[in-house]
């Protein structure tokens, strides 16, 4: 095969690919128990690379469990879920993959109390994608630059505040350079004055074209930076929208009710 021919096949393979791969998550028919609990019902989901997505809900409704399950933190028992084109199975391979796409970051932070700020950054890039250490050092502070707190490199967590140790756990995972990053209520152990500046870090993160689902009731940063809001109650996506029309116009007496009490 001569060389043009060669190139041919790869472009018209790439362009093949175009729609696939512009999926980030795909989520079909998925069911979910907690031993005899059925916890997610019939979950379906798609969300397209650089999407948004708020997810909303009363405390409950499984909003947790959905994104745990996306990065594998736990199992479904029934249906599809396919994220980055890897379909998530208990293929312990498959999981690892998967965990390199899928950046996480938790209500309570979840950095390593005993690393300073720098090793919290370059640990896992060090030791699981094997990265020499200059590099994951250069990388980490720019990524401490971009949440701005740089200066605090060679500080433990306990000595930072609430709102710049999440700004870390935003950083330690953008290190793994992953493609999509979720959220679970970031900011909800924050005190008011510090979830401003995590907010501004994630609607930052959001310009940058990163694919990210974020559970969290900041109900601005909903409307400022989400493509979509899904909203969960007892285990169901009940509605989707647009911020604007789900805030302004919701249509389920559940979304009414929850609506009602957290505006
Ligand atoms: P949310 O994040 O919306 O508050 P969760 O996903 O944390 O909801 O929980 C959904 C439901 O599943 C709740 O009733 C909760 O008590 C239950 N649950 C959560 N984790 C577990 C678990 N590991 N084992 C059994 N039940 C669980
Ligand atoms: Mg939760």
């Amino acid at each position: 095969m001569s060389e043009v021919e060669a190139s041919d096949i790869k472009a018209d393979r790439s362009k093949m690919h175009v729609s696939d791969t512009d999926v980030a998550i795909e989520i079909n028919s998925m069911n979910k128990w907690y031993g005899d609990f059925h916890v997610l019902k019939d979950i379906n989901l798609k969300v397209m690379k650089g999407e948004r997505i708020v997810i909303a809900g009363p405390s409950g409704s499984g909003k947790s469990t959905l994104i745990r399950c996306i990065n594998r933190l736990e199992e479904h028992q029934q249906g599809e879920i396919i994220v980055d084109g890897i379909e998530l199975t208990n293929d312990l391979k498959r999981i690892d993959e998967v965990r390199r796409e899928v950046g996480m970051v938790f209500q309570h932070f979840n950095l390593f109390p005993h690393l300073t700020i720098m090793e919290n950054c370059t640990l896992a890039p060090m030791w699981v994608r094997g990265i020499p250490k200059a590099e994951a050092e250069a990388t980490a502070m720019e990524y401490l630059e971009k949440v701005k707190i740089p200066e605090q490199a060679d500080k433990f967590p306990g000595q930072l505040s609430g709102g710049q140790q999440q700004r870390v756990a935003i950083a330690r995972s953008l290190c793994m350079n992953p493609n999509i990053m979720l959220f679970d209520e970031p900011t909800s152990a924050l005190d008011p004055e510090m979830i401003k500046e995590v907010l501004e870090v994630m609607v930052n993160l959001a310009e940058t074209g990163m694919t990210m689902l974020c559970v969290t009731h900041e109900m601005g940063f909903a409307r400022q930076v989400a493509n979509r809001v899904i909203f969960m109650d007892q285990g169901q996506i009940i509605e989707q929208n647009d911020p604007d029309n789900f805030f302004d116009n919701p249509q389920h007496e559940r979304t009414k009710l929850f609506l009602s009490q957290i505006l």
